[in-house]
């Protein structure tokens, strides 16, 4: 294996560590990283000792299995999957989203400029930033996707829960309850939204079911009348849901497990590659989109 491929394949086994809820897959990929990384070419220099002089310098060679022996394994439970999955952390298991936060910063900002006109672009950026926040409530208050107007009961939810949680709803709700199986849903643990198991499935669901957190904030004092109040819960007929419905949601749940632009691009590969083999599925009637 060259090199290169090596080392992609060490950071694809240790992202399937972070991102893995498993314990035995967990294992199963340290004890792969272990055997790759234990080999000479994965050596770092470590200076140990920085004299003036060069001659007296002692430099230590490590492996990247021991640098990950001493650095990552002490700290697991900080990042590993089948630790962090107990934990409610919507979604941000890396520093990312803190990192690409201060690099939207720093590209505004010029390292050649004097301090004042440096604090005048961060005053600016801020100012966009909070235009961009209020434009991006406005969406989710006015914007709702197809799939939640097919669900009927979600209907008294539109323009009030933030558009990912009825989107993750909606999703629970597709899916099928096996009697007496274990919930240790993620979306229960990891994202606070009721889960399958949870959900009331012959009913429209209310503000009241949703935790406040899921809620746009011009709507959490509807929330609070209906948790006062005994609001009627009407049953309703479901029907099975349309099978686009499931294809779509399944395929924004492959999209939201791509790490990268590289996984992005291969599922867009395959998505191509369906629409162009389809010919005349396309025009059945299962596939014929609503306008939302
Ligand atoms: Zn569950």
């Amino acid at each position: 294996m060259k090199p290169g491929k090596e080392k992609e394949l060490c950071t694809h086994l240790v992202n399937k560590m972070i991102f893995g809820d498993k314990r035995d897959v967990f294992d199963e990929n340290l004890e792969l990283f272990k055997s790759l990384s234990s080999r000479k070419d994965f050596q770092s220099k470590e200076q140990l000792e920085d004299n003036d002089d060069d001659s007296t310098k002692v430099v230590e060679k490590r492996t990247l299995e021991k640098y990950f022996e001493d650095e990552w394994m002490p700290c697991k439970e900080k990042w590993a999957g089948y630790l962090t999955s107990q934990l409610k952390h919507f979604g941000c298991v890396t520093t990312q989203r803190v990192k690409s936060g201060h690099n939207a910063l720093k590209r505004k900002i010029s390292a050649l400029q004097s301090l004042n006109s440096s604090f005048e672009q961060i005053c600016s950026y801020i100012l966009q930033f909070e235009g961009d926040y209020q434009n991006l409530e406005l969406n989710e208050a006015t914007i709702t996707d197809a799939r939640i107007y097919h669900e009927p009961r979600l209907h008294r939810l539109i323009h009030h829960v933030s558009r990912i949680g009825l989107i993750t709803i909606c999703a629970e709700l597709l899916e099928e309850v096996v009697p007496g199986e274990l919930c240790n849903c993620r979306v229960k643990v990891v994202f606070g939204l009721p889960c399958r198991h949870d959900l009331p499935r012959d009913r429209m669901l209310l503000l009241s079911d949703i935790p406040e957190r899921w809620i746009l904030s011009s709507s959490l004092g509807e929330r609070l009348k209906q948790l006062e109040c005994d609001v009627s819960l009407q049953k309703i007929d479901i029907e099975k849901p349309a099978p686009w419905v499931k294809c779509i949601t399944k395929l924004e749940q492959l999209f939201r497990q791509c790490e990268g632009n590289q996984q992005v691009q291969n599922l867009m590969a395959m998505v191509d590659e369906l629409v162009d083999n389809a010919g005349e599925i396309i025009d059945h009637p299962n596939f014929v989109f609503p306008l939302a």
